[in-house]
């Protein structure tokens, strides 16, 4: 699994449960945004509804100014 986010990180994961808690931490410690696993798998998959990166998703926390 794959995402790039709007920052220039790439999270990579082989599994599911490896590649959301590195997305988790990623978003948390560089954004200072909360996903839930998913979120992320929302993210990842493309679907749209959510953005397609962690920016352009909607956080349940907006990230400090
Ligand atoms: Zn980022």
């Amino acid at each position: 699994m794959r995402l790039a986010c709007d920052c220039g990180a790439v999270i990579e994961a082989d599994n599911a449960e490896k590649f959301v808690a590195r997305a988790q931490a990623h978003a948390l410690e560089t954004h200072s945004m909360r996903f839930s696993a998913d979120q992320i798998l929302a993210l990842a998959a493309g679907d749209g509804r959510h953005g397609t990166t962690f920016r352009s998703a909607r956080p349940d926390h907006e990230p400090p100014a």
